[in-house]
């Protein structure tokens, strides 16, 4: 990696070069979307720093309550960690708080339901004891990567016409769809020109690959044709591969639950 956050400040308009920025130049440099990969990172780290240091905390304990767990995909992403203790003491709350819920419904006689049945309007039964399993929270690992995705948004289009992240972005795999699209609507630059000067360097960069991509795509296909396919594959082999990578993205996208 080219650089640190100790390097002399440059003739760039933008000098005040953060962590983020080196972490995305970074990930310009490797395979795929960067702001996938750097949301990924990210929730890795979160994820291990929630087992290892902060399983006791209560404030995080009620978040992961609040939202009932994590999604599914986090969810599976922590069992890859292996950490039994840790993960014991988190889905143990969720154990027991599910059999909180479902207690007064398993105990509710079914006599008391036929009686509530005969209740006339307006006295309907009351739905108290019901068991309330829906998640007031995003899970705790999107919500990061929701923030890992919005600062690195914001970190790209502040510094994508610093020659460095430029050149590195032209090397680069570019965007998925999903963080183009959260690229192209971000608002939070001043002056309006410096913003209106992003989005537009940043469609001239991403057209040339969705270009490039079509080309191999059309090669590809080209290929398949009888006439042609004793020709040996070249780079565009695998290029339906990273057309799905493109617009799909290589990370689950944060949906809120519930
Ligand atoms: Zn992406
Ligand atoms: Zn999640």
């Amino acid at each position: 990696m080219h650089g640190s956050p100790s390097e002399p400040k440059s003739e760039h308009f933008r000098s005040n070069r953060g962590l983020a920025y080196y972490k995305l130049l970074e990930a310009l440099r490797e395979p795929g979307c960067p702001i996938c990969r750097l949301g990924r990172k990210t929730v890795s780290a979160y994820l291990e720093a929630l087992l290892y240091e902060n399983v006791n905390d209560p404030g995080v304990r009620e978040k992961i309550q609040a939202a009932w767990g994590f999604c599914t995909y986090h969810g599976h992403e922590l069992a890859t960690l292996g950490d039994a203790l840790g993960l014991g003491i988190i889905y143990s709350d969720l154990v027991s708080a599910a059999i909180e819920q479902l207690a007064p419904l398993a105990a509710r006689s079914t006599a008391i339901s036929t009686r509530k049945k005969r209740l006339p309007w307006p006295f309907r039964p009351r739905l108290t004891g019901e068991p309330d399993l829906t998640p007031r929270a995003i899970c705790p690992a999107c919500e990061n990567q929701k923030e890992a995705f919005e600062r690195y948004c914001e970190e790209l289009m502040s510094a994508i016409s610093e020659p460095e992240i430029e050149e590195a972005f032209r090397q680069s795999d570019g965007l998925c769809l999903e963080h183009l699209r959260q690229c192209l609507s971000w608002t939070r630059i001043e002056p309006r020109e410096r913003l209106a000067s992003a989005r537009r360097k940043l469609a001239i960069l991403e057209m040339v690959k969705f270009r490039d991509l079509a080309g191999e795509l059309a090669e590809l296909l080209r290929k398949y044709d009888y006439r042609y396919a004793k020709e040996p594959p070249g780079k565009e082999s695998d290029s339906w591969r990273r057309a799905i990578a493109k617009i799909s993205g290589t990370t689950k996208s944060c949906e809120e639950r519930g």
